[in-house]
């Protein structure tokens, strides 16, 4: 029996690269590289303004940004490309706990054209991933946040500092977490190579719900002499 190689090669491809839309499962057509069908792509939220001026949540009332309150953060400013809703949460779960690392380019790409409509993020130009402690990465296999980053890179035609950032001690995982224990728990865990003197930096993470741990990666650089560093992430959490 001759085995066709080629046909099976194409059914194996099938199965590992699942063609289904990662948040109502639906068929995606073949020839899309998109992992949300047309649907469910519509429904990606941007954060509408008016927006706090520094950390890009949406303000509800004239009271200003009830996460602001209290000491300023370590960063210049921060935006999200989108809100952390139902079809953005599957694809953030594919991503980082079912091994979709393939959906880093995809997602990388949304991250980028929301970039373009933020000219108040086009002075930071050089982008560093928000580390991992390497025994997460270990665990993981990668870390989203740095290729996330790269593919940020790659298609804003910005500068990647991939290792200019390093995380210190290993942190609880910030989702078990209260606003102040999540405060608390990842201070002082980074640490900024020489190479963040005088640099601009965009910090790129996953999720951004309370920025301390996007905050304490900018107070690293700033402490490291770099001049400014603001964050983009791909969700914020409301
Ligand atoms: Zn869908
Ligand atoms: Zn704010």
């Amino acid at each position: 029996m001759r085995l066709n190689l080629k046909g099976l090669g194409i059914r194996l491809l099938g199965v590992l690269l699942p063609r289904t839309c990662v948040h109502c499962a639906e068929d995606l057509p073949a020839a899309s590289e998109r992992p949300l069908c047309a649907d469910c792509l519509a429904a990606l939220e941007r954060p509408e303004p008016p927006l706090c001026g520094r950390c890009g949540l949406p303000l509800r009332s004239a009271e200003g940004c009830r996460s602001c309150r209290g000491p300023r953060p370590p960063f210049d400013l921060a935006r999200s490309a989108f809100l952390f809703n139902p079809p953005l949460r599957s694809l953030l779960h594919a991503f980082k706990y079912s091994g979709r690392r393939d959906l880093a380019r995809p997602l990388a790409l949304m991250m980028a054209s929301e970039l373009a409509l933020l000219p108040e993020l086009a002075p930071f130009r050089t982008l560093a991933p928000v580390p991992l402690h390497p025994s997460r990465e270990r665990r993981r296999g990668y870390n989203q946040s740095a290729l996330l980053a790269r593919g940020l890179a790659e298609a804003a035609g910005l500068s990647f500092a991939e290792d200019l950032l390093t995380r210190e001690r290993e942190t609880r995982p910030q989702v078990d977490l209260k606003r102040r224990e999540r405060l608390e728990n990842v201070r002082g865990a980074f640490r900024a190579g020489p190479g963040a003197a005088g640099g601009s930096f965009l910090l790129v993470d996953d999720v951004a719900t309370t920025l301390a741990t996007a905050g304490d990666a900018a107070r690293a650089l700033k402490e490291a002499g770099a001049a400014a560093a603001a964050v983009f992430t791909l969700a914020r959490e409301p």
